[in-house]
Order: C-alpha cells, then structure tokens, then sequence
C-alpha cells in the first residue's frame, strides 16, 4: 500500500454526469496505479439541494463504470459536529472571529464598492472588534492573511499564486450555526489524510483560500490536481444542451461501461498516438501529471467508434446479458427464441450500439408481420415462389443443420433452378427478416432452427403468392 490516498466529492444535487465521472476515473486510476486509496466522500451539507435519488443515481454510475472506491461512501452531513469542533478551534486560537455585521449593511457596502468600480469584498468591520453584542446574530468569519500571496503547485496547472488582497474573511458557519462548503472540504480531506486533490478546475478558485485554512488549522496541504473542463462540440461547457451527460443515460443508450471509460480516460490524457486501452493499461499507463491544461471537446463519434471495437471484440455470452434489457424495452420475449448468444454473434460485427443491435435483432424473435416491397419487387414472381418451394423440400428433408449446411442447400437450389445464387438468398433473406439488410443467411438459419426457418418461408410464399 502505498501512502497515497484521493477522494471522489460528489454534491448529489443530480445524476453523475461525464464529467464527474472522468474525475472519479482520474481519481480511481491513480489510486490503483500507486496502490493507493480511493474513497468515495457524498458532499451533501447543502441539504435543501440534496436528495437520496442523485446519491443513488452516483452509486450507480460508479458501479456501472466498475470505479470501485476503498473507503466511504462517507456523507459530510454525518460530520456536523466535526465542523463545529473545528470551528471553535479557529475561534479558540483567535484565527477566526464572530461578524455581527447584517446583510443589509454588508449589501449596502457591496453596491456602493460596485458603484465605485472596486471589487466588492469584506471590509473587516468585525475583523478586530473587541465588544460583543450579545444575543445578536453572527457568522464566523476566517482571519485570513492579509498582504503577500497563496500559492500552490497544481500538478496539471503548475504554479498558481494569489494576492491575499483578493481573499477576503471566508464566511466558514453561517448565522444558522452550519458549516460552509470550503471550510468543510478542507476539514474533510484534511482529517481523511488525503494527500493528492485531484477535481474539476472550476475549484481552482476555491484552492486559495482551502490553503489558508489548512496552514491555520496546522494541517500538511495536499497536492491539488484540477482537470480541465470538458466542452459541447459548439466549445460552450458541456452540459444538457449537448444531449445525455448522465452516465446512466450512456449505458440505457446501449454503451458498454468499457467504452465509456476508455473515452473518458483519453478526453484530456494520452498516450502516444493509442486509442485502445483496457483497464490494466489505463492502470499501468495513467498518470495524472501527464493530463492535459487545455479543455477537451466531448466527441460522440469517436465515443460510438470506441463502442463498436468493444462490442465486436466483447464475449458474445456478457453482450448477450448486456442486449437483454434493451430488447425486454421492447417488449421482446428471448424465452423460446434463438439462443442470444448466437443472435449477438450474428450482429456484433455491425452495431455501434446496445440499441442498435436491439433493433437489429428483434426478427430473430417476433416473426416478420410485413416484408420489404420494395426490395422484393427486384425479384421475378414465379422464380421466387420457385426457391421458396425448393427451399421449404430442402430443409424439411434434414434434420439439424449448419452454416456449412446452409450454404450447400442455397447452392443446390441455385444449381436445380439455375439461378444465382444472389436470386435465392436475397429472397430467403427478406423472408426470413423482413428486410433484405440482414446478417448471413448461415448464421440466420443456424439461429432461427429449422422449424422457424421453414415456417417463415412458408409465410412469406404466401405472401407472394398472394
Ligand atoms: N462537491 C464538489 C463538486 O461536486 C467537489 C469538491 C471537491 O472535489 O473538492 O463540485
């Protein structure tokens, strides 16, 4: 075990989205390289926004993406008195001080500062006050430096400083006694020995002023990491707008988690010029000072590219677990059908998606209700009704069959009725599916059974014949 521990920090105000889900595979991969620790913190102290819905849909997601966390889920609404302890100690050691100043009155500051073109920001009324007014309502308020800067070496953005002039006192508990989101962060990932922070660089911002709580409290600051946005084709921060951002709404549109992730690990990090990545190469070749500082654009192109490699080259007996709900959606039946193992072997060589292979599969188990016209007008009448009829002998004079077997039959149809061999299994084709863009006709039959195979020739001559 090595001494590195780093922390996923959902807030559950909704579903995980891709970009969430890239940090915690950030955060995964480098645990799992160092053989560190990966824990798993719900921020959920915002309790009006929180809800038992989005931690479930976090969980899930996670599981889904086999992100397996070491320690937690640990739920900062659990840590009140944690907060309040911490709190008191600030109070205690004079790093922090009670502000009686109202809202009116600091809002009557901050507009005047705006009229006067100046940044608005605390003007440390309180900062130094010596009278208490009892019974009067207040925040704490960190005495933050003031004069000289904060810095810290980002180890995706370098070095980064700010002037204290820009900080001012941070509000850590507000009038109703309840800690704030920066000052719980830091007691968390302080008294949970984080040691590498590693998030979204919409926090950089709140990393100043997280230092300075940690140098207060006496605490060892992390190594900080913030991974760059990830953008919507039209360069505007991903989000709804673009389409699905969840990742559950990823798996239900039919990728596989295997996909996704091997997406998500090269949206801002590579490798030299790879694309394909199985888990133990992530492990072994990810590392989080090698992403990159630019912002990266979600591409669904090359995430269905990714998809397709791992359904072609996935086991047909998981995809066939993994198709099952996709065709229950559908209202499909698989009991009595085609064994779903022959059926995605048939088809995995064509779908880009889950979904995609749903609809292609669907003939193997409800029979074709109507037939491609169009496509069987290419075909003459009487020759067709001539295959069908050879084709039903055929395959009611033998008892199993083959794709070997299939081909022989076809072959001999096309010999005996002296026709091409496109002329008799174009036909077979579109009876047996209902369309003439169908899979081999060996692998059809193979999986549909003679029976099947029969039957639904015999319903298409009648169709045909009319
Ligand atoms: N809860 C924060 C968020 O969801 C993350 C905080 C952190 O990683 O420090 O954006």
């Amino acid at each position: 075990m090595s001494e590195l521990r780093v922390r996923f920090a959902p807030s559950p105000t909704g579903y995980l989205h891709v970009g969430g889900a890239r940090t915690a595979l950030f955060n995964w991969l480098q645990a799992r390289k160092e053989g560190g620790t990966f824990i798993l913190r719900i921020e959920d102290t915002d309790v009006e926004r929180s809800t038992k819905e989005s931690v479930d849909a976090i969980l899930e997601g996670m599981s889904w993406l086999g992100l397996e966390w070491d320690e937690g889920p640990f739920y900062q609404s659990a840590s009140f008195p944690l907060y309040k302890e911490y709190v008191q100690k600030l109070l205690d050691a004079g790093k922090a001080y009670r502000c009686y100043c109202s809202a009116e009155e600091l809002d009557a500051k901050r507009n005047l500062a705006m009229q006067e073109g100046r940044k608005p920001k605390y003007d440390g009324t309180c900062r130094d006050r010596s009278d208490l007014p009892e019974g009067q309502p207040c925040v704490v308020r960190f005495r933050a430096p003031r004069g000289g800067v904060t810095a810290f070496d980002d180890l995706i953005k370098g070095k980064i400083t700010f002037p204290n002039e820009e900080l001012d006192d941070l509000i850590i508990q507000r009038t109703d006694g309840t800690p704030t989101y920066n000052f719980c962060v830091v007691i968390d990932d302080a008294t949970m020995r984080i040691t590498t922070v590693i998030r979204g660089d919409d926090h950089v911002n709140n990393t100043p002023r997280q230092v300075q709580l940690y140098e207060a409290l006496g605490f060892p600051v992390p190594q900080f990491a913030h991974v760059p946005m990830i953008l919507g084709s039209d360069k505007a921060r991903l989000s709804k707008r673009h389409g699905a951002t969840s990742v559950i709404a990823y798996r239900d549109m039919g990728y596989l988690p295997e996909a996704l992730t091997n997406y998500l690990v090269r949206l801002g990090w590579s490798s030299g010029d790879d694309e394909i990545f199985s888990r133990d190469e992530m492990i072994r070749k990810f590392d989080i000072s090698g992403v990159g500082r630019s912002a990266s654009v979600f591409n669904t192109e090359k995430l269905n590219w990714l998809n397709a490699h791992y359904i072609k080259s996935g086991d047909p007996q998981r995809l066939a677990d993994l198709l099952l709900p996709h065709l229950s959606k559908r209202d499909v039946s698989t009991a009595g059908g085609p064994d779903m193992t022959l059926v995605v072997k048939t088809l995995q060589q064509r779908a880009q998606t889950l979904e995609e292979m749903a609809d292609r599969a669907l003939f193997f188990y409800v029979a074709p209700t109507s037939y491609d016209e169009a496509a069987l007008a290419k075909y003459d009448k009487e020759k067709m009704l001539a295959v069908y009829d050879a084709a039903v002998a055929k395959f009611s004079a033998v008892s199993s069959i083959d794709e070997a077997g299939v081909e022989a039959l076809l072959k001999e149809i096309s010999l005996d009725l002296e026709l091409k061999m496109g002329l008799v299994g174009q036909p077979v084709r579109i009876a047996l599916s209902g369309s003439a863009q169908a899979p081999g006709l060996g692998e059809i039959i193979v999986a549909l059974g003679l029976k099947e195979t029969i039957s639904r020739i015999q319903k298409a001559r009648a169709f045909v014949a009319g």
